[in-house]
């Protein structure tokens, strides 16, 4: 048997991540630089809650503002409001998943697929710290 520290054999043993790269096994795929990924995700986290609120006051609701007819007609107002109401809501749905994410890393779940545990390619966290599934499964769900 290859001592890797995948997930399934650690739960075999009943053992943490930590314990298995102490008794110096082989750590594949989950040997992840969780420090580094917790940084990505934090400043990504930032990121979206200053775009956030900068762009607060364009999704607040449309005010006929008589100075500024002619020049931004409300139609086009109403539009704008609507793709800044957009905009929030997908920095929403990256924040929850940002979140849950980082709570992966606090219980030595990150980097593991939510839906079937297998190892996520670090090539597929690299590109989005905060995804939660392999590509089998992101590819099954999306069929
Ligand atoms: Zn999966």
């Amino acid at each position: 048997m290859t001592a890797t520290c995948s997930k399934r054999y650690l739960s075999s043993l009943g053992r943490t991540a930590a314990a298995c790269y102490e008794a110096g096994m082989t750590a594949g795929e989950n040997n992840r630089d969780l420090a580094a990924m917790s940084e990505r995700l934090l400043t990504r986290r930032a990121e979206l809650r200053a775009l956030s609120d900068s762009a607060r006051d364009s999704r607040k609701p449309v005010e006929l503002d008589q100075s500024k007819v002619g020049r931004l007609s409300r139609m086009d107002a109403m539009q704008d409001q609507a793709m800044a109401q957009e905009s929030e809501r997908r920095r929403k749905g990256e924040l929850l998943r940002i979140g849950a994410a980082l709570e992966r890393i606090k219980s030595d779940d990150y980097g593991y697929c939510v839906s079937c545990d297998e190892d996520i390619a670090q090539a597929r966290l690299d590109l989005d710290p905060a995804v939660a599934t392999c590509i089998n499964c992101a590819s099954r769900s999306k069929s």
